[in-house]
């Protein structure tokens, strides 16, 4: 028996874009194959979600752990995002967050649109939240602390969750441990072969 939803969370929910079926805000969610109209778990879940209290803030202390993604992998020039192991963390959950973190750093950066597919991925939610569900995710981000503002169009991220920085900024002994590490990744075999 699946686990039933307050009707203010179902209220909230209409209000959302869906993530199962990506329907807008007020719009119905698909009908099932039965032709029932419904309300998808994602969009219930999303809705239970945003109806949460604000995360505390959260203060992060350097790292020597920190994760890298290159926003372009393979060119020797690319920027490289870096993020505090506990800000990852944190937001294991809320990959809306992820996106609208990543997002707002790459504007802050002025970097290019990633070729990562890593990266790729976790902006993929921003192709489809509403406007104010994006506002909402940084709301939660500059509780927490990770953003310091939201502008879209001149944001400030808090460099210790999450920064870009230049390939050939890297430690050298990490760019050699890395290069390693990719060289021993086999290459994936072309198309049709
Ligand atoms: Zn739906």
């Amino acid at each position: 028996m699946s686990r039933s939803f307050p009707p203010e969370v179902r209220e909230r929910a209409r209000q959302r874009t869906c993530p199962d079926c990506r329907a807008r805000p007020g719009d119905k969610c698909a009908p099932d194959r039965a032709g029932r109209s419904q309300l998808h778990r994602g969009r219930l879940r999303d809705a239970e979600a945003s109806l949460q209290p604000l995360p505390p803030h959260r203060l992060l202390t350097p790292s020597g752990d920190r994760h890298f993604n290159e926003v372009n992998p393979g060119d020797r020039d690319t920027l490289v995002v870096s993020w505090h192991p506990d800000a990852l963390h944190a937001l294991a959950d809320n990959p809306y967050e992820v996106a609208v973190l990543l997002g707002l750093a790459l504007t802050e950066y002025q970097a290019p649109f990633p070729s990562s597919p890593a990266l790729c991925m976790f902006l993929s939610p921003l192709g489809f939240l509403a406007e104010e569900e994006v506002a909402e995710a940084a709301e939660r981000l500059t509780a927490r602390g990770f953003v310091e503002r939201a502008d879209k169009r001149s944001p400030v991220v808090n460099r210790e969750a999450i920064c870009l920085v230049a390939w050939t900024d890297l430690p050298a002994a990490f760019r050699l441990q890395w290069n390693a590490a990719k060289a021993a990744v086999p290459a994936p075999a072309p198309f049709g072969e």
